[in-house]
């Protein structure tokens, strides 16, 4: 939030992802009812994959899938650009709309700081393009899925471009100004190429320097977390057409970090996917037995503490805020 805000109305009311919101109206309205799963949202299955490019991975997060999969988009034509996120200044991100599939590789890496990029997609449909993607956190999925039931029909003729959603999966991002803090007298600002979060059992944040890894306890960097990520039930990016996160593998995290897990969820990721293998765009490996359930658990996990944050805040159990007590996933949580 970048300042406080009180309207009760009107388009950025009725799209953002804290207002309220029936999660299972969209669950049905944009997905086969079929592939609904309570731990994962839509699910038509889970892989491993990497980018087949040696370079992609190399400038890339984990495996590179997601800057494989949008540059591919955009070169079979099946989107004419991309909104993607760099920096506009130091760890500060931005949106910006990409139609070059060699500008692809120059968006790619995690900006642990949350980024406007639904408005960079608002920008994007009133130029020219008609066939637009977007990857997206949880949150910025969620607020491109409330645009697409058209909450405010007469002033929603954009969100009909928008093609493809690429979710990342979350766990929580951090505020630009505390982040800035946090790195300050640990490394010079200019070596750090890079950052990213371990799995939960390592407590930490890595900082990627030109001389070396700085690792932070997670206990230092969790006061920066934004306040609103307390309130997210989505792990996984659920409101997308496929989700993409690091992967886990038996060999470890420094194996794992050169790969990433996928989920597909609609029938355009599903295509997209395919697309991918059949050209060998993407590189696939087995999925590790028991990685399904413990993204499963993971997930719930998320959903618990969020309703967990929401009754204290509301200080009653029938009472989420902006997520309603009934909705089939959440009310399992609620004592
Ligand atoms: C704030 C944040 C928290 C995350 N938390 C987790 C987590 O807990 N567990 C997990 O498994 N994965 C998490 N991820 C996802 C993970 O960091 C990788 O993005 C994912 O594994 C894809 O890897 P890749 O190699 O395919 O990415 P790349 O090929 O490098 O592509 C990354 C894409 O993400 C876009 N991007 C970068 N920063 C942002 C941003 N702030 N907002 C929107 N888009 C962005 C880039 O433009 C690029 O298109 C998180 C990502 C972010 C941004």
């Amino acid at each position: 939030m970048l300042h406080a805000c009180d309207l009760e109305e009107g388009r950025c009311y009725a799209y953002c992802p804290r207002t309220p919101t029936d999660l299972e109206q969209l669950r049905q309205a944009l997905y086969d009812p079929k592939d609904l799963t309570p731990e994962l949202g839509p699910f038509k299955g889970l892989y491993v994959t990497r980018a087949a490019d040696e370079s992609t991975r190399s400038s890339a997060q984990h495996g590179g899938t997601v800057t494989a999969l949008v540059k591919l988009a955009l070169e079979e034509g099946l989107l004419d650009t991309a909104v993607l996120t760099e920096e506009s200044e130091r760890f500060l991100p931005q949106g910006v709309s990409v139609s070059d599939p060699l500008g692809v590789v120059r968006a790619s890496k995690s900006k642990f700081v949350t980024s406007p990029n639904v408005a960079a997609f608002n920008e994007a449909a009133k130029g020219g393009f008609e066939k637009i993607g977007v990857v997206a956190t949880p949150c910025q999925a969620l607020a491109l899925a409330k645009m697409r039931l058209k909450p405010e029909p007469a002033k929603d003729n954009h969100i009909d471009k928008l093609s493809l959603v690429v979710g990342l999966f979350c766990g929580w991002a951090l505020s630009w100004r505390d982040l800035a803090r946090l790195l300050k007298g640990k490394a010079d600002e200019d070596s750090i190429v890079g950052m990213d979060i371990p799995p939960s059992k390592y407590e930490c944040m890595e900082v990627y320097t030109t001389n070396g890894t700085i690792t932070i306890p997670l206990e230092e960097v969790l006061p920066s977390v934004k306040e609103g990520c307390q309130y997210c039930f989505d792990m996984t990016a659920e409101f997308s057409d496929l989700s993409v996160g690091s992967a886990r593998v038996p060999e470890g995290w420094d194996a794992a970090k050169g790969w990433n897990q996928v989920i597909v969820r609609s029938r355009a990721g599903q295509e997209l996917l395919d697309l991918a293998r059949s050209k060998g765009v993407l590189e696939f490996r087995d999925l590790p037995e028991g990685n399904l359930e413990k993204l499963k658990t993971a997930s719930m996990n998320k959903k618990k503490f969020c309703v967990a944050a929401l009754v204290k805040k509301s200080g009653s159990s029938e009472n989420l805020l902006y997520l309603d007590p009934q909705d089939p996933v959440l009310s399992r949580f609620i004592n």
